[in-house]
C-alpha cells in the first residue's frame, strides 16, 4: 500500500516540481536510520510528506515531528500521511521552522528547507539533539553549483550558493560536530554531535 503512494507522490512532486529527496540520497537515509537505531527526528521542510513517510516506513518506532511552513504543501502532507497511516507518527506542524519551539530531544535531525537559513536551523535546534546525535543537512552541492569554480552570473543564484558555501565552511568548523560530506543526491552532511 505504502509502496503505490510512494510511486504516486514521486510522480506528483516531479509534475509540480516539488524537491523532494532524490532517491539514492532517502535510500542512504533509510539505511542510516536503521544503522543507528534512530527513533525521534526532527525534520524541517516536509514539503508534501515524501521523505517523512519514507522514514517512518522504515520502521514502526520510528516517529517525526515535521514542520512546513506553505499552506497548501501542509495540507497535502497531512492528506498522504493519513493515506498512509501514519498520522500517530508522523506530527506535522504549520509554521516557520524559526518560530518553532519544543522542549523535545531527538535522535535525529534532517534539515532540508530554504538554504539561506540552514545556519539558523542548526543553532536554534542543536539544543534538541541528543549527545552523539546526528544532523543531516540536503542540497549541499546544490545541483553542482556550490563546487563550480567559475563567477555565477545571476546575483540571486550567487548569494544562496555562497550562502551553501558559508554553511559547509561552518559544519567543517564546528568543533562540537564531526561532519561528512557525502557526493550522494543533491550532497548530504552527516554531522554527528560530540
Ligand atoms: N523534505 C522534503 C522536501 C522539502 S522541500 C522531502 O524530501 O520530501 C523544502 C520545504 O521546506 C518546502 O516545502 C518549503 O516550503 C519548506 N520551508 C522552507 N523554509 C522553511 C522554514 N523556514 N520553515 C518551515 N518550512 C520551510
Ligand atoms: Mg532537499
Amino acid at each position: 500500500m505504502v509502496r503505490i503512494l510512494i510511486k504516486e507522490m514521486e510522480e506528483y512532486a516531479k509534475k509540480e516540481k516539488i524537491p523532494i529527496m532524490l532517491p539514492d540520497g532517502i535510500a542512504y537515509l533509510e539505511q542510516y536510520l536503521k544503522e543507528h537505531n534512530i527513533k525521534k527526528i526532527l525534520e524541517i521542510g516536509t514539503a508534501i510528506g515524501y521523505s517523512a513517510i519514507r522514514m517512518a516506513n522504515v520502521n514502526e518506532e520510528i516517529e517525526i515531528t515535521s514542520i512546513e511552513r506553505d499552506q497548501n504543501r501542509y495540507q497535502k502532507a497531512i492528506q498522504n500521511i493519513e493515506a498512509a497511516g501514519y498520522q500517530k507518527r508522523i506530527h506535522v506542524k504549520l509554521c516557520d521552522a524559526l518560530e518553532f519551539e519544543t522542549e523535545e530531544q531527538f535522535d535525529l535531525i534532517f534539515i532540508d528547507a530554504a538554504k539561506s537559513q540552514y545556519i539558523k536551523f542548526f543553532e536554534k535546534f542543536d539544543q534538541n539533539l541528543k549527545q552523539g546525535g546526528t544532523i543531516v543537512s540536503d542540497n549541499l552541492d546544490f545541483h553542482g553549483f556550490t563546487k563550480m569554480e567559475t563567477r555565477i552570473e545571476s546575483k540571486n543564484l550567487r548569494q544562496m550558493v555562497n550562502k551553501i558555501r558559508n554553511y559547509i565552511e561552518y559544519l567543517k568548523n564546528n568543533k562540537n560536530y564531526q561532519t561528512t560530506f557525502l557526493e550522494i543526491g543533491d550532497g548530504i552532511g552527516i554531522s554527528v554531535k560530540q
